[in-house]
């Protein structure tokens, strides 16, 4: 999701001309070892909501595994608006819900990691084909939102990329023949006449309904889902590019988030002792900001500093140096989230690939 190569492929060849900006959301997951009994293996459990403001979009997952594991997450729409929203300390305070806390109390946590999610869906999908190439999986983002699943999709894609591309491969000038010379295009008609088109479609006004709240959400999608079967003929756009939505800080509420208690609920920095990172310490740093002095100027300014909240590594601070604010960037503790590159408001921000493949070395995540 938010692939370097593939966001410079997209932007080349102006892939979403025809498309609606692509729209992400950040998951957060840790891994727990919990008390036999606390366990209950193949258990799934999905919930849309707390503690977030009925505005805000997001929900968490559960998955029992085996071995008195769990793996839970929460994820956060990266359409939010107050700049205090840390998506972060709103997944540690989920685990304190009281039907949730009974699962992990008394566990130990043995992973964490994040990373964003494409959530556009249909409506954002670039134009699947150029010269040379061709976008598969989450490059091009056709994850199934209300599921949380896009690894059946993904996989689905790239089948349907081979399809199309090994004609090439056998007799080229056949398959321009063909095809009228537009031999990578046909992946583009194999994927809308797929089983992924069609699922895609029937949960393609789900995501976007979020942007009138929690409980109008909920009631759209109960009818279109179980009344019309995903099977209106209208489609919802969405909000919007999701740096764009953030509020300014004047506007906004601040939010008390309660301190991490050390048995349920965590800081970053012991977060990212569990990501397994590794970046040369003396590596340039991949987080490139175009103008430095607009991450003073608008986003301290303006908008409170959101990087320092929406990062969950705590990769940004604002140290004083001198007496004046300055932006810290600890770049050997990113988690590659791409979080910064999507929702920065000014996109001052450009993740690029670290040198030899560092950066998080996730084990059962
Ligand atoms: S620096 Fe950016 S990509 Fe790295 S963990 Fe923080 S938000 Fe994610």
């Amino acid at each position: 999701c938010r692939g370097s190569l593939s966001q410079q492929v997209i932007q080349k060849y102006a892939l979403e001309r025809d498309s609606q900006p692509q729209t992400y959301g950040i998951g957060i997951k840790e891994i727990w070892e919990v008390p036999a009994g606390q366990c209950q293996p193949g258990l799934v459990v999905h919930s849309t909501g707390w503690p977030l403001d009925t505005q805000t979009y997001g929900g968490s997952f559960i998955y029992h595994l085996d071995n008195n594991q769990v793996a839970v997450g929460f994820v956060v729409g990266l359409d939010y608006q107050n700049p205090y929203l840390s998506p972060f300390e709103e997944f540690q305070r989920f685990k304190t819900h009281p039907e949730i806390r009974k699962t992990f109390i008394g566990g130990r946590r043995i992973a964490y990691g994040a990373r964003a999610l494409t959530e556009g869906g249909l409506q954002s999908l670039p134009k699947l084909a150029f010269r040379g190439g061709v976008l598969v999986g989450d490059a091009a983002g056709f994850l199934n939102v209300p599921r949380i699943k896009g690894i059946h999709t993904a996989m689905k894609s790239g089948m349907l990329a081979a399809e199309a591309v090994f004609p090439v491969l056998e007799s080229p000038e056949a398959a321009e023949a063909a095809t009228g010379g537009k031999t990578a295009y046909a992946y583009e008609d194999l994927f809308k006449q797929s089983w992924a088109y069609r699922e895609l479609y029937s949960v393609r006004n789900i995501r976007p309904a979020f942007k009138w709240g929690l409980f109008p959400a909920m009631a759209y999608t109960g009818l279109e889902q179980y009344v019309l079967k995903g099977k209106m003929p209208w489609t919802i756009k969405h909000h919007g590019a999701d740096h764009s939505a953030l509020k300014k800080a004047a506007a906004a509420r601040p939010i008390d988030y309660p301190k991490p208690d050390g048995e349920l609920t965590f800081d970053r920095m012991s977060s990212v002792f569990l990501a397994n990172l590794s970046h040369e310490e003396n590596q340039p740093s991949h987080l490139k900001l175009k103008n430095p002095q607009t991450m003073l100027d608008v986003n301290l300014k303006e908008y409170a500093a959101p990087e320092t909240r929406y990062c969950p590594a705590g990769v940004y601070e604002i140290v004083e140096e001198n007496g004046k604010p300055q932006l810290q960037i600890n770049a050997q503790n990113c988690v590659h989230c791409k979080t910064c590159d999507i929702k920065d408001p000014t996109q001052n921000i450009v993740w690029v690939c670290p040198e030899g493949g560092s950066g998080p070395n996730y084990g059962a995540m």
